[in-house]
């Protein structure tokens, strides 16, 4: 896996090996095999920061389960489901890309980086109840989710998700299901990606390489990179930069000095998961089961009771209990990352925000900080018959969602993706982490169109681009397409061995 090929003066860096660089490297590669394309990643392998098997939930995010995505009433009383018909709609395209690699030998083993694992919405309560009744009646209507279904059936439940009813007293519940729901191993993914682009003619990948700085001349962006092994720094030049590095994203942006990047800060949130590795526990639970969002709780700290399978291996995840950090990687960070990433033109946003957020930031550490009986307690309400000698406490990946300098007065933490291009359009970055990974392609998609707009301008790259994702430039939530869009959706799940 280590390789430290170095493509002099491509016309592509990567910085960082998660699945966003790993899918831009791939994507376009395959869109022009003559691009150069040079990628660094600082730790020694692939995808071990935020898009690590475990650092994540490894959920396919199609807004099939995720409560958070449909929060409120709309004006006609009835549960809004427009965001989740968004997420739906991207994952379409992570999946037709993914399949299209698989199809064309980049990709093999499906089990290694995706799985079938059926999701679902649980509810408790009669208040939460009506809500997931209402959610339901909107989002069968829509065709994709016209294979959903619900009940408040105590047995029915029983006969999806033992352990939800296993030694539950008598309050109402209720689930939605959906049969073809995804585990993605991310980290898995990203591997398969850059070990595929380092076979290419003209691509090469360099990992414990750090990128310690960007700058800009004479048209070309000049990187200075520390090789972590042997200490030695040099220097390597490109047209374009994609800083897909994660955490370490705000950082190197601010070096680029983009007129772009001003007022940009950085707000950690690191989490943790209680695991269960129990075979006979284990078995007996086969889904993603999603609830709401407990009082103070970001949306991301919605909990979840997970079936994982990661390296084979099937396990269950329960969490994230968010907590307190300063740190913007989990691997390589450091302390002083939060401080270290204040400057004159975000210092006010970031005062702002962090005096609005003092409830969010009681509640973080709060979390980190909480005995495992109080952890505990929230595994209860899915699971009342868990015993604590069962599960383990582990660390998930850092989130560092982005602060925006002009909602520096109203004190907003955007808990969404934000792609930064400079005018000339010759660096990109992405910062923030929310769905993240299951949308990558869409947000990729997005970068191409935006830097490499001339490659899908001609026919070849526009038919390029169509066979490694039929709806990049199709709407596939309009009626109209609906049956276009069960076509699709079925070859790739089949593709993907995701349709037994
Ligand atoms: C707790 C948690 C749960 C989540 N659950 C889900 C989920 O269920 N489903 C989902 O779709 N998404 C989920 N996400 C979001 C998802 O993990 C991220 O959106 C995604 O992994 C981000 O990928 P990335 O490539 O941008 O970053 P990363 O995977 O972090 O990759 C960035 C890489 O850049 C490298 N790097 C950083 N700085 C440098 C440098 N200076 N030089 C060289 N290399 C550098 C890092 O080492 C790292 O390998 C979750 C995230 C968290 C934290």
């Amino acid at each position: 896996m280590k390789s430290t090929h170095h493509i002099e003066d491509p016309d592509v860096v990567l910085i960082g090996a998660g699945i966003m660089s790993s899918t831009l490297g791939a994507m376009l590669k395959e869109l022009d095999p003559t691009l150069k394309i040079q990628l660094y990643e600082m730790t020694e392998g692939f995808g071990e920061e935020a898009s690590s098997g475990w650092h994540n939930a490894g959920t396919g995010h199609a807004g099939l389960c995720e409560l958070s995505y449909t929060p409120d009433y709309g004006p006609d009383g009835e549960v809004a489901v427009g965001k989740a018909i968004e997420i739906f709609n991207q994952f379409e395209q992570s999946k037709q890309f993914w399949a299209y690699a698989v199809r064309t030998g980049m990709l093999s083993n499906t089990a290694d980086f995706i799985n079938p694992v059926p999701h679902l919405s649980f509810v408790y309560g009669q208040e939460q109840v009506d809500f997931l009744r209402s959610r339901f009646k909107q989002m069968k209507a829509h065709h994709f989710y016209e294979a959903m279904t619900y009940t408040e059936d105590r047995d029915e439940i029983k006969a999806l998700a033992p352990l939800l009813v296993e030694g539950r007293d008598d309050t109402p519940i209720a689930v939605t299901k959906m049969e073809l729901g995804t585990d993605v191993n991310f980290g898995a993914l990203s591997g398969k990606f850059v070990e595929w682009l380092g076979k290419q003619a003209g691509a090469g990948y360099a990992t414990s390489h750090r990128v310690l700085d960007i700058t800009k001349s004479n048209g070309r962006w000049t990187l200075k990179i520390k090789d972590l092994d042997s200490g030695r720094v040099f220097t390597n030049t490109a047209k374009f930069v994609f800083i897909g590095a994660g955490g370490g994203s705000l950082p190197l942006l601010q070096k680029s000095g983009i007129a772009e990047a001003k007022g940009f800060g950085g707000f950690p949130i690191g989490g943790q998961w209680l695991v269960c590795d129990k075979p006979e526990i284990v078995e007996k639970h086969m889904a993603k089961v999603y609830g709401m969002s407990p009082g103070a709780a970001p949306t991301m700290a919605v909990p979840h009771l997970d079936t994982r399978v990661i390296n084979g291996k099937k396990a269950l995840l329960f969490g994230p209990y968010a907590a307190w950090t300063t740190k913007f990687l989990h691997v390589k960070g450091s302390i002083t990352d939060l401080p270290a990433s204040i400057r004159t033109d975000n210092i006010a946003s970031l005062v702002k925000v962090g005096l609005h957020n003092i409830p969010l930031v009681r509640y973080l550490i709060q979390q980190g900080t909480q005995s495992m009986k109080t952890r505990m307690g929230e595994l209860l309400k899915f699971y009342p018959a868990a015993n604590p000698e069962d599960w383990e406490l582990i660390d998930a990946g850092i989130r560092v969602q982005a602060i925006k300098k002009e909602d520096g007065d109203a004190g907003i933490v955007h808990f969404g993706t934000e792609v930064i291009t400079s005018q000339d359009r010759s660096i990109s970055a992405l910062l923030g982490a929310s769905p993240g990974a299951s949308v990558s392609t869409n947000i990729i998609v997005e970068v191409v169109k935006r830097c490499f707009a001339e490659k899908l301008a001609t026919p070849e790259g526009h038919e390029r681009m169509k066979a490694m994702v039929p709806s990049y430039d199709e709407d596939l939530s309009l009626p109209e397409h609906a049956e276009r869009q069960r076509t699709l959706s079925e070859e790739a799940f089949k593709t993907l061995n995701c349709i037994r």
